[in-house]
């Protein structure tokens, strides 16, 4: 039976100028993890996350995660955990939620058209602030959920388990391990039944999503180095091995401009494309014109949407990002670089074992460079490595939030994955062993990340909505899985 939510989406409506209200006080407190000195507001804001649920009735808790690696003066920021109702209802599911309170660095200065700090609503109801879509508002949007349910008098569905952090955009330090601890038995999120994460966006500005993929990350060093410092072309040009040559001559060993990786074996790791999930690629609402207009050119690698949609999402790329110690300056230098470090990465897809893909990456890079014959040292490394992740779309966490989305939106969703990494994901999947969704929000214009960060009204109060009603439909869906 779909659940009865007449009155808990009149409610959000009609407090929708008190949830504009709270994110705008969210928005301006400026939460920066990057920046040291903007630490004391990071700590700020969990606190006023933490009030806002308490003086819903949640029982919270600030869990201090210890001292920042590589910056051992700085504190981390608490992850704010919680609960609601506080005393858990034995007889109902419970679904654990994340998001995250800090923000990127924004400047008024870097190009934004209004104070980044201060929530600035347009006549199209574009709220503009720093941390608008990412990710204050779907934060929020729980939040607004529970007091939308109080006010209209409407049993709270389910038992809410939150894990806000506050070091998101700074590589989640501290978080990975304090949620493997406290999904084990016994404490906090050992009762967890499925978890959602509401952090990332749809992929265009008419149709929600549901997201059931990431990609992963290997990211690698190549350091070349011969000479004992550097050299000037007209007295050693002609007389001794050059770093850099032989570093551009392995670096274009990786890849063609086709985007083929060229390291034997990889291609042998990808899990091959069924015929089911061509379909699925089809029907997604997305354009080749979508591809160009966020590109800013028409440079796109394929001429159609399903294998441009493929090539960000399913398989695996190569892309070469820079190289330390080059003459990168403008002007006409005669330098010859004594040492070079190039850097590339792989995004990885099921079922590429991050192990296996260093073994295939560092054997070939060796071949490669012994095949030049040259003097120069050369060290290969790995700088870090995240998995991809992919969840089954038919799993009742899924479906359940498929309903929700048909009933606040009026359209079924598209099942997307996404090209990008979101690491904890798989920290929630493995440290619960339960299905986790991402639920987005915002829409693919946001701009997360970039100047003129923005959440449409309509996202927000519809999104809030979207919680809410998933709640319900993960409430009583079936789940014999
Ligand atoms: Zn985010």
């Amino acid at each position: 039976m779909a659940p009865q939510l007449d009155a808990y989406f009149k409610s959000v409506d009609d407090l929708s100028s008190n949830f504009v209200e709270r994110l705008s006080q969210a928005v301006a407190i400026p939460s920066i993890s990057a920046e040291d000195e903007r630490r004391p507001d990071v700590v700020k804001m969990g606190h006023f996350l933490k009030k806002q649920l308490e003086d819903l009735g949640a029982h919270m808790e600030a869990r201090e995660l210890g001292q920042q690696p590589h910056k051992e003066h700085l504190t981390l920021p608490p992850a704010i955990i919680g609960r609601y109702p506080a005393k858990k209802d034995e007889s109902k599911r419970t679904v654990l939620v994340y998001g995250h309170y800090d923000v990127q660095p924004a400047n008024l200065s870097d190009g934004w058209n209004t104070e980044p700090f201060k929530l600035t609503v347009d006549e199209q109801g574009r709220m503009y602030g720093r941390g608008s879509t990412d990710d204050k508002g779907p934060v929020l949007g729980w939040v607004n959920a529970i007091e939308a349910h109080q006010k209209a008098g409407v049993e709270f569905p389910v038992n809410l388990l939150m894990c806000f952090e506050g070091m998101e955009e700074y590589g989640s330090e501290g978080l990975d391990d304090f949620i493997i601890q406290e999904c084990k038995p016994g404490k906090f999120f050992e009762d967890a039944d499925v978890c959602c994460i509401s952090d990332n966006y749809w992929l265009g500005t008419k149709k929600p999503c549901l997201t059931y993929g990431l990609r992963g990350c290997s990211y690698y060093s190549i350091e070349i180095s011969g000479p004992g410092q550097d050299l000037h072309s007209g007295v050693y040009g002609g007389t001794a091995h050059e770093p850099m040559t032989d570093l551009v001559r392995v670096m274009a060993s990786l890849v063609d401009e086709e985007g083929n990786i060229l390291i034997p074996g990889i291609k042998e790791l990808v899990a091959p494309v069924t015929e089911e999930e061509k379909e699925v690629y089809k029907n997604i609402d997305f354009t080749m014109d979508n591809l160009y207009e966020s590109l800013g050119s028409k440079t796109g690698l394929f001429e159609s949407k399903e294998r441009t949609l493929m090539g960000r999402w399913r398989f695996p790329s190569l892309s070469l990002h820079g190289v330390e110690g080059a003459f990168s300056a403008p002007g006409a230098k005669t330098v010859i670089p004594a040492k070079v470090t190039g850097k590339f990465s792989i995004r990885t897809v099921p079922n590429m074992e991050p192990a296996d893909v260093d073994e295939l990456v560092f054997k070939y890079v060796n071949d490669v460079f012994a095949k030049l014959k040259t003097k120069n040292k050369l060290n290969v490394s790995l700088q870090h490595a995240g998995k991809w992740w992919v969840a089954s779309p038919n799993h009742p966490n899924f479906t359940a939030a498929a309903k929700a989305v048909e009933r606040v939106w009026g359209v079924k969703p598209d099942l997307t994955r996404e090209g990008g990494s979101i690491p904890v994901t798989l920290t929630f999947e493995q440290a619960t062993g339960k299905n986790v969704l991402l639920l987005p929000m915002g829409s693919s214009t946001d701009a997360a990340h970039s100047i003129n960060e923005k959440l449409d009204k309509r996202n927000y109060i519809e999104g809030t909505k979207l919680l809410g009603s998933y709640l319900h439909y993960i409430a009583e869906e079936p789940m014999d899985q």
